[in-house]
């Protein structure tokens, strides 16, 4: 599948889809407190999307799989990194932290961004977790530029990561977005060493070309591994993780527009 770069009409729309998603992500920010459960997050999110006349990415993903996923967002918690399910049983306590990711459709076109934060105070490690993911994601984007490798940008977010003492996932990456939630390119957050591996596609980047970036940390291994839900990716150490994410739009000249900024 090639990347197609999107018209600005397109990129009006993405737009949206993009400002609807971070309307529903401020809601649910606000929302975060000891006591409430990741299903209540769920259904604010789902509240929002639906006063936009926006409908969710997530719910029903990936057609025709045998495990359509069954909510609005993903709520993962502490060492859960992504893809978390939520659930009125599941309750937020305070030191949690919470990685909140949302997709939204918004006259075909998908936005797709996420955040983690944390539940009431929370440790000085976790907090510090929390802040070297967010500027991964931030010196990834303004490295997204026309012109520029895709595999500079991963080699730019994985190196900052590791150079703070942390690893970075392997398994997921970062996505193109446009009509659908996952297309070309794609963008991990690492890139191996040395020559060129069979399967690694790098390319450069013209104006246009819309993809998500989402950097996702773990304080420990790197290795992740899905429960039997089917669906939530834990670290296999236990120990605590965080993902930032933004749907960015390439642009003719400078940093990329943040297509999920509020
Ligand atoms: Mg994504
Ligand atoms: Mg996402």
């Amino acid at each position: 599948m090639a990347t197609i770069p999107k018209t600005p009409d397109e990129l009006l729309i993405m737009r949206e889809a993009g400002r609807i998603n971070a309307r529903a992500h401020q809601a649910m920010r606000e929302a975060v407190q000891p006591g409430i459960s990741t299903g209540e997050l769920d259904r604010i999110a789902a509240d929002v999307l639906r006063k936009h006349g926006a409908t969710a990415a997530f719910l029903g993903y990936p057609p025709g799989g045998p495990y359509p996923f069954p909510a609005t967002i993903t709520a993962s918690v502490n060492n859960e990194l992504v893809h978390g399910i939520p659930s009125p049983d599941r309750i937020l306590k305070e030191g949690d932290i919470i990685s909140l990711d949302c997709g939204t459709v918004f006259n075909g076109y998908v936005g797709d961004s996420a955040f983690t934060m944390g539940v009431g105070p929370i440790s000085d490690e976790a907090q510090r977790l929390l802040d070297v993911t967010e500027t991964a994601l931030k010196i990834g984007i303004d490295k997204a530029r026309a012109g520029t490798h895709t595999r500079d940008i991963s080699r730019t977010i994985q190196r900052y990561i590791e150079g703070q003492g942390y690893s970075v996932v392997r398994e997921y990456t970062g996505h193109g977005v446009g009509r659908t939630m996952h297309e070309d390119p794609q963008v991990p957050n690492w890139w191996p060493p040395g020559r060129p591996r069979r399967g690694w596609h790098s390319e450069r980047l013209q104006p246009g070309v819309t993809f998500a970036l989402e950097p996702m940390v773990n304080m420990g291994h790197p290795a992740t591994e899905v429960l039997d839900d089917h669906w939530t990716v834990v670290t296999l150490d236990g120990a605590l993780c965080a993902h930032f994410e933004h749907t960015i739009a390439i642009v003719p000249d400078g940093p990329p527009l943040i297509l999920t900024a509020l």
